[in-house]
């Protein structure tokens, strides 16, 4: 009798994928039929059943809409499983490992998202450990309760604080990177916590929430950039917050036109600054070029991921959307582990 029980969610992405031989063309495989394409998941010490998108996606098609899918089959089967195993593409997973953490408060079961490089049923696939030992991940206990306690990415022998990675290689099998978290477990011939890493929140009630707007713009800063125009795009949108993309420790060109644009209360938009360097940390006092920004009213994102920042903005700008004071409150607060 086996008894500790993870549900399989597959969205789609390359992980998948089967190779037709006769068409010598790769092609998605019925979910619900995984145990026949990997039969060691019958030899696994838990109960493991799979759900299947119908129309299952590459990930760049994801939105907010299939987000809320995806949370709404996590939430509707909470009860029944000790763990879940989501199967999304690499594409935008750590887009989607941040919108779950949001969605999903006090969680006290692990999500578990994983994917692969190489379809599982090409011979050199990496998709077979990641699955199987995601599978293990999302069932493991220690006295009687899942050690993994949020929604993390199993990718490659490391698990890491899903809204703390990112994408960092479409070619390596070592594809996700968590810059400014360490790992919360090294897998080799052991699967090694890091239990001091670990997030734990005091509270029991989980406190599921959805809705997501995306009212957000990205400005990616580059030496050169015609601010005028920049100002334009800005005020042609109707968006709510802006994600300045800064260099370093958050700088910019100095530049009077945009910084009184900023400053300009009828904009009645939000800035934030979030670094282009993937590490580290956003410090506006550090130069005088992120001073001015500062001096602004721009908000430094600390060591969130870029990722973080746009699903987080996200998030509250569809809670608070006429009050940028209780955003900017929430926005500061640490909602999922997603920032030091
Ligand atoms: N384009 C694919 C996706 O993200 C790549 C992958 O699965 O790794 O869905």
């Amino acid at each position: 009798m086996k008894d500790s029980k993870v549900l399989l969610i597959y969205t789609g992405g390359t992980i998948g994928m089967k190779e037709n031989p006769l068409k010598n063309t790769l092609e998605p495989f019925d979910f619900k039929h995984i145990t026949k394409e990997l039969p060691e998941l019958n030899k696994m010490d838990c109960k493991i059943d799979a759900v299947s998108f119908e129309d299952p996606i590459d990930s760049s098609d994801i939105d907010c809409e299939i987000w809320e899918e995806i949370g709404d089959i996590i939430y509707s089967h909470y009860n029944e499983y000790d763990g879940f195993v989501v199967l999304h593409g690499t594409d935008t997973m750590s887009y989607t490992a941040c919108a779950l953490s949001f969605m999903f408060e006090n969680l006290k079961k692990p999500i578990i998202l994983t994917g692969s490089q190489l379809p599982i049923g090409m011979v050199r696939t990496d998709g077979k450990e990641n699955l199987i030992t995601s599978i293990e991940i999302a069932s493991a206990k220690k006295n009687r309760e899942s050690i993994i306690q949020e929604v993390a990415i199993y990718f490659e022998f490391h698990l890491h604080r899903g809204n703390r990675t990112s994408k960092v290689s479409s070619e390596h099998f070592d594809a996700f990177i968590s810059y400014n978290y360490p790992n919360l477990a090294e897998i080799g011939v052991e699967i090694k916590y890091n239990y001091h890493n670990l997030l734990r929140k005091d509270c029991n009630q989980l406190i599921y929430k959805k809705g997501f707007s995306p009212e957000v713009l990205v400005v990616f800063f580059y030496p050169g950039i015609q601010f005028k125009k920049v100002i334009q795009s800005i005020q042609k949108s109707t968006l709510k917050v802006v994600i300045l993309f800064t260099f370093g420790s958050g700088n910019l060109p100095k530049n009077k036109d945009f910084i009184s644009f900023i400053n300009d209360p009828k904009n009645n938009l939000i800035f934030l600054n979030v670094s282009q360097c993937a590490a580290g940390y956003v410090e506006q006092n550090n130069y005088s070029n992120g001073a001015n920004l500062k001096n602004a009213g721009v908000i430094g994102v600390r060591d969130l991921t870029i990722e973080a920042a746009i699903v987080k903005s996200m998030f509250l700008i569809n809670k608070y959307p006429n009050d940028f004071q209780k955003f900017l409150e929430f926005f500061n607060k640490d909602l999922a582990g997603e920032f030091t």
